[in-house]
């Protein structure tokens, strides 16, 4: 039975994508069957994967509004070793059309049920944004993977997060936990970021994963050859963070 995770954060630009994609790739690497859904409209976790959204017969968003199945829609990327159920900027609308829905916020959840055999690892890259898609991948999800840039108003953005994880918990979803905190783009030469590293520690104890992702500039070109770093450069510093990262996710979740 797989274990579905978001990875979550309602900030923009702070490696959601990059996390989902490279831990998508670690895990497959170190024999993991893995699903990747892409919940965000912009679709990087799709290109990023080596699957071209404007070419997709069927997307995330025909799953949503039930006109597809998971299985119907994903395809397998041969380079990743993944499958990917993509996104394009159709799924912008159906934050509109899942307005007057039944069940809209669990529509994700119910369409997974279905393949959950099939897969060890679901991981869901969100949107920048507490919004119905982000809520279908936090009903739908286990845990809640939270990247995050060790810098000043980091732990001010995470209350937010940490509150609507606490609501759909509360609410609809008891088995949602947060999983852990990932630090990533980390530069240990930066004073800053060793002291906010420490405070998450403080605050959020072995909820902060042991592992840290480097800034690596390899991480940043290999969307642009449509593959995660972890594929592309697989010596890279970043590329060996992140299959160190998927190692601590398999053997977290045996704890879990
Ligand atoms: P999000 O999905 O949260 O918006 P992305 O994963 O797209 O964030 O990352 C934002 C930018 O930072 C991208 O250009 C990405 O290539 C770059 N990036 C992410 N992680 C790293 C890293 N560890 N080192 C260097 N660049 C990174
Ligand atoms: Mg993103």
């Amino acid at each position: 039975m797989a274990k579905i995770f978001c990875i979550a954060n309602q900030k923009g630009g702070v490696g959601k994508t990059t996390t989902t994609v490279n831990l998508a790739a670690g895990l497959a690497k170190v024999g993991q069957r893995v699903l990747m859904v892409d919940l965000d409209p912009q679709g990087n976790a799709t290109m990023g994967s080596g699957v071209d959204k404007r070419q997709m017969a069927l997307s995330v968003y025909d799953v949503l509004l039930e006109s597809a199945s998971v299985a119907e829609a994903a395809v397998y990327s041969e380079k990743c070793g993944y499958h990917v159920l993509g996104a394009n900027r159709e799924l912008a609308g159906a934050e509109v059309e899942l307005v007057e829905v039944e069940r809209r916020e669990k529509r994700l959840k119910t369409a997974l049920a279905e393949v959950l055999d099939s897969y060890d690892f679901v991981l869901i890259d969100c949107p920048p944004s507490l919004s119905m898609l982000t809520l279908n991948g936090l009903c739908a999800a286990h845990g809640v993977i939270v990247p995050m840039q060790c810098e000043y108003f980091a732990l001010e953005g995470l209350t937010d997060l940490v509150n609507t994880i606490k609501q759909v918990h509360a609410n609809l979803n008891k088995d949602l936990a947060i999983i852990g905190l990932l630090r990533v783009m980390f530069d240990p030469r930066i004073t800053l970021q060793q002291q906010v590293s420490d405070q998450l520690k403080a605050h959020f104890g072995d909820k902060v994963f042991d592992t840290v992702i480097p800034r690596n500039v390899r991480l940043a070109e290999a969307p642009s050859y449509g593959l995660p770093g972890v594929i592309f450069d697989p010596s890279a510093r970043g590329s060996q963070a992140f299959v160190a990262f998927a190692s601590e996710m398999v053997a977290r979740i045996g704890k879990f």
